[in-house]
Formats: structure tokens, C-alpha cells, sequence
């Protein structure tokens, strides 16, 4: 960080290297630049305290410990597979693979920290290649490990290198976000997961499923970065982050650590390889004799079975490199999720999608809860849908969408949702407000004190809704489909400053909203205007001047 005496503007001292520092704070003060973590004190306002990170010690010792957690690495496969049931349904020999293969990985990362020499000892990196649909829990799996292992995990999109043209973005820049994941931490980020979905987009063009002449040329960049590679933390094309590596440099700061091993970075690569079974079919049909399970109809194997038994030369056929194919020894095949696996889900996997509405609700006072054939039928329409679990949040997102929209203004405080309401949202919950009608206007009355009150709040001002005015207000609001605060702030839009005026002419601090002023809110608001300067001109009248006479009439 920089000192105060460096920071004060107008320091004639200032060496040319401060001078470009301030024009760059201007420069960025002036622009709508994203400042990413860690830039952020190079460009703060000269004197201002940088905005303190609360929980960095916290984060810190969070990181300490993984790092502790990684060097006395003791989790078993069968202990790795029973926290992943809790989580992800199904997927059963995934999750055994896969337990298998991140023990692996990080036991040998714990014996390389216990005995440096081991990193000479030849190692096949367990680097993992997961096929299967989409949304059957591939990347979540995956991030459920990262979890528990304590490690940064980023995913990129395998298609965001083939694109010809495309400069923002190279192989090397997930090492750098795994960096960012790390909050900066580059020793734990050496020891995280990068995780690439869509891999079978960058299978060699001309062959089953690739589409991208710069296929084979992202290959052999991740192949370096699968293997072991140092990679530069700060991009070519990192402006920012060159600015601020130099001025570190001018500063005379140590240098801070500029390039990741990925020695110990667990790389996932996935996709879907949909034309892959077919070929392998065909290299199984070709060999059945002696093999005995030759696929020779469609519904005798499924594509997931038959992602079980890709080989080495199905990748090549499909448009891999052999020595791509050959840096991910660990092959995994997921299944596809059936409607009951879907049930699974939304019943018993913790942390499910259910919890994300419920919470939704939750935010508004509301208590929502699911009727065991509710889940039913979000598992039926999802499972309809052919995109795995992902489809049951479109399918939740349809149904509730016009109960989050309408409850949060009700008296509804517990939301019962029934398989009827997921197949037609509409009519229970028309139902559901016309079953809430009577207590509802109640509500909407109490609404008026509240706006009473806020008017309050702002102008000093005390209005009371009179009782007829009330139900004017809300009979208006019903019939306009809109909210009473809406009408309210519609209807009384000039009466704090004609309220104001009519304070300051007699002092009156509290006026009663009647019936009359919701029909003609700015006419009756004229006339108690007018009448305030009746009343003030008549205060003013000079105490000297005599007072008329009374009629004598009056007195007989
Ligand atoms: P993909 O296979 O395309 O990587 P994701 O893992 O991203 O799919 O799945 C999307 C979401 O669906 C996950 O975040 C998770 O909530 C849910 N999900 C998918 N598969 C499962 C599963 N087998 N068990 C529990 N939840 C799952």
C-alpha cells in the first residue's frame, strides 16, 4: 500500500512515475473501468482509505487451512463417494471414478509436499475426461469435490478457444482465473481445478463432430497446460495487469509471485460426444466375434452405455489428438437422468434446486412447501424437457414465476404448491387470491397507514386516512391491478408541497384524507390551499382596525 505523505495530491516532489500514477487514477475515476481485486489500491482516491476487506484475515486463515488439509491429505475413496451421495443422484460409477481418481491426485500431491524428490518420479497426472448429456451433474460432481477438498475451481467453455478470431481469451487465462478464484492465492491455486465443458467442439475438423479448423491447434495448447507448464499470471494482453506489475517494480516491492506451475492442477475436459456412440457401435459390431456384446440395436445399449466403452481410437476417429486423449487417463461416462432419478433429486439431494425457491419465497415472509406429487410433476415435465436436472429449474422457474410475482404483495404467508399449480399456474393461484380477498383488503388498508406514515417520515407532515378515503383508495387500487403505494404516490403526488404552504400560512400539521380528495385529489387540495390564505389574511388583518359592529338583529 502506499503512504500517506505519497498519496497527497500536489505533492511537487513527485517523480514522474507518481505523475503518471495520478493520471491514471483521473483517467480511471473518469471511465467506467472494472477494477479487478488486487488492482483496486493502485487506482483509489489519493488519500481515501481503500474500502477495508472485512473477512480477509478470516479468508486468509480459510486458506491456511486448506493448504494444511492438502499437505495431511487423508480422505478415502469410499469417504470422497459418501459426501458425493449426498449431493449428486445416481451417477454411481462416476462418483466411485472419481473418488478414486482425486485421492489419487492428491496424495500424490501430499507426498510431493512431504518429499519434494517425489515430483522427479515418473507420474501420470489423473486428468479427467467426462462424457455424457447435458445437466446430468458432470460439472457438479465436479465442483462438489473442489468443495470438499477446500480448492478453487473455475469452468471454461471449451468453444471460447476455436472460434477463429477470437483474441480475449486463451488456454492460459483459466490459470489465471483459477488465480483470481484463489483470491490471489497462487499456492493454493496450484493445487485447484479447471474444469473445460464442450471439449468435443475442438475435435480436429473434417471428422465426426468437430467444426473448427483450430482445433487441433487449442489441443496442443491444453496438452502443454494438462502436462505441466509455467504459466505468465500476467496476460500479453492484460493492460491493467502490466501497469500494475510495473509500477510494482518502480515502487521497488518485491515482486510478487508472476507464473503458475500447473504441475498440480487437476484438468477436467467434457461434452456430450454426441455422434461417439455411434462410432463406437460400429468399432463393436466390427469386433464382435469373440466379444459377445456386439450393439447391434438402438435400444439394446443406451449412449451412456455405450460412452462406457470408448476407447483410446474412438476419441482419434472422433477428431482428437492421441496424445491429447492420452493426458486424461481417467474416462468416466455419466448416465442420462430419467424422471425418477429427477424425483431424486428435488426429494432427497441436499442443496437441491427446491432450497433456491424456497429461500426465494422465504425472502418475503412466505413459507413455501411442495406436495410429494408436486415433485412428481416437475420430474415428469422436466424429464420431458431432454436437458437432464437443468430442466427442472425451467420447469419450477414457469410454474412459480407468477406466484413470486403476486404473493409478496398478499397476506398469503404459506404457500402449500400442488401438482395442480404445475400444471396450471394460473387457475390456483386466481383460486388461491380470491380464497385471500377479504383479508386482503384488510392489508390493503393497513397500506394506506403505511404510506401515511412514510409521508410522515419525509415531510413532517400527518395525514390520516379517513375510513371511507381508505376504501377509496383501495377499491382504485383493486380495480387498476396496481399497488396502493402506486396509487397512493399517483394520487398525492403536489400534496407535500401544497401541504408545506398550507403549514407555513396557519401551522397546521395534520390534515385527514377524505373520500372527496381520492376522486379529486388536486381540486380539493386547491381549496384547502386557498382557504390557508383566507385564514392567513385574516391573521394579518391590523389589530387597530375596529371590529365590525355587530348586527343588532343578532343580539335580539
Ligand atoms: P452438466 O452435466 O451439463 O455439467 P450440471 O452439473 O451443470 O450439468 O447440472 C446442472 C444442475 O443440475 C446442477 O447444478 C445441479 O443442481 C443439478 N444436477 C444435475 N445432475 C445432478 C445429479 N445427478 N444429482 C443432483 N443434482 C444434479
Amino acid at each position: 500500500m502506499m503512504s500517506d505523505s505519497e498519496d497527497t495530491p500536489g505533492n511537487n516532489n513527485d517523480n514522474p512515475f507518481e505523475q503518471l500514477q495520478r493520471q491514471l487514477q483521473d483517467m480511471f475515476r473518469n471511465a467506467n473501468f472494472t477494477v479487478m481485486p488486487g488492482q483496486a489500491e493502485f487506482f483509489t482516491e489519493p488519500g481515501a482509505k481503500p474500502p477495508p476487506p472485512p473477512t480477509k484475515e478470516e479468508e486468509a486463515d480459510d486458506r491456511d487451512s486448506v493448504l494444511e488439509a492438502i499437505r495431511r491429505f487423508h480422505l478415502k475413496p469410499r469417504d470422497v463417494k459418501d459426501y458425493l451421495d449426498r449431493f449428486v443422484i445416481r451417477q454411481d460409477e462416476a462418483k466411485r471414478a472419481m473418488a478414486v481418481a482425486v485421492c489419487d491426485h492428491y496424495n500424490h500431491v501430499r507426498r510431493c509436499l512431504e518429499q519434494p524428490d517425489a515430483t522427479d518420479h515418473p507420474y501420470a497426472k489423473q486428468n479427467v475426461i467426462l462424457l455424457g448429456p447435458t445437466g446430468v451433474g458432470k460439472t457438479y460432481l465436479m465442483r462438489t469435490l473442489a468443495r470438499l477438498i477446500g480448492v478453487p475451481f473455475v469452468k471454461a467453455d471449451a468453444t471460447k478457444f476455436s472460434e477463429t478470431g477470437y483474441v480475449g481469451y486463451d488456454v492460459d487465462d483459466m490459470v489465471r482465473d483459477l488465480v483470481k478464484a484463489a483470491d490471489g492465492d497462487t499456492e493454493l491455486a496450484q493445487y485447484g481445478m479447471i474444469y473445460i465443458d464442450e471439449i468435443d467442439k475442438i475435435a480436429a475438423a473434417g471428422n465426426a463432430g468437430g467444426k473448427d479448423v483450430s482445433g487441433r491447434g487449442v489441443q496442443i495448447n491444453l496438452l502443454k497446460l494438462m502436462e505441466e507448464t509455467d504459466v505468465n499470471l500476467v496476460s500479453q494482453t492484460d493492460i491493467m495487469g502490466q501497469m500494475q506489475a510495473m509500477m510494482e517494480m518502480q515502487r521497488g516491492g518485491k515482486p510478487g509471485k508472476r507464473s503458475l506451475n500447473t504441475r498440480h492442477v487437476l484438468f477436467i475436459v467434457s461434452g456430450a460426444f454426441t455422434p461417439l456412440p455411434e462410432l463406437i457401435k460400429k468399432r463393436m459390431n466390427t469386433n464382435v466375434i469373440g466379444f459377445g456384446t456386439g450393439f447391434d440395436r438402438k435400444d439394446e445399449a443406451t449412449e451412456a452405455e455405450l460412452l462406457k466403452h470408448a476407447e483410446t481410437q474412438d476419441f482419434v476417429k472422433f477428431g482428437f489428438e492421441p496424445e491429447f486423449i492420452g493426458r486424461l487417463p481417467v474416462r468416466v461416462a455419466f448416465d442420462a437422468l430419467e424422471e425418477e432419478d429427477l424425483v431424486q433429486i428435488l426429494e432427497q439431494a441436499e442443496e437441491n434446486i427446491l432450497c433456491k425457491y424456497m429461500e426465494d419465497f422465504e425472502g418475503y415472509g412466505i413459507k413455501a412447501t411442495f406436495t410429494p406429487k408436486a415433485l412428481r410433476a416437475v420430474a415428469r415435465r422436466a424429464a420431458d424437457e431432454k436437458t437432464g436436472a437443468r430442466a427442472l429449474m425451467t420447469i419450477l422457474e414457469r410454474a412459480l414465476r407468477e406466484y413470486k410475482f403476486e404473493l409478496p404483495s398478499t397476506v398469503v404467508k404459506e404457500l402449500e404448491i400442488t401438482d395442480a399449480m404445475i400444471e396450471d399456474p394460473t387457475g390456483p393461484l386466481v383460486e388461491l387470491l380470491e380464497k385471500n380477498r377479504h383479508a386482503q383488503r384488510g392489508l390493503f388498508i393497513q397500506e394506506t397507514a403505511e404510506f401515511a406514515k412514510r409521508f410522515h417520515d419525509q415531510h413532517g407532515i400527518d395525514l390520516r386516512f379517513d375510513p371511507a378515503a381508505a376504501e377509496a383508495v383501495v377499491s382504485l387500487a383493486e380495480t387498476e391491478g396496481r399497488t396502493v403505494h402506486t396509487i397512493c404516490e399517483r394520487l398525492f403526488k403536489d400534496f407535500p408541497y401544497g401541504l408545506r404552504l398550507i403549514l407555513k400560512h396557519t401551522g397546521k400539521q395534520e390534515f385527514t384524507v377524505t373520500e372527496p380528495m381520492i376522486a379529486d385529489p388536486d381540486g380539493e387540495l386547491s381549496k384547502l390551499v386557498l382557504e390557508s390564505y383566507r385564514e392567513a389574511d385574516e391573521k394579518k388583518t391590523p389589530p387597530s382596525e375596529p371590529e365590525p359592529e355587530p348586527e343588532p338583529e343578532a343580539d335580539a
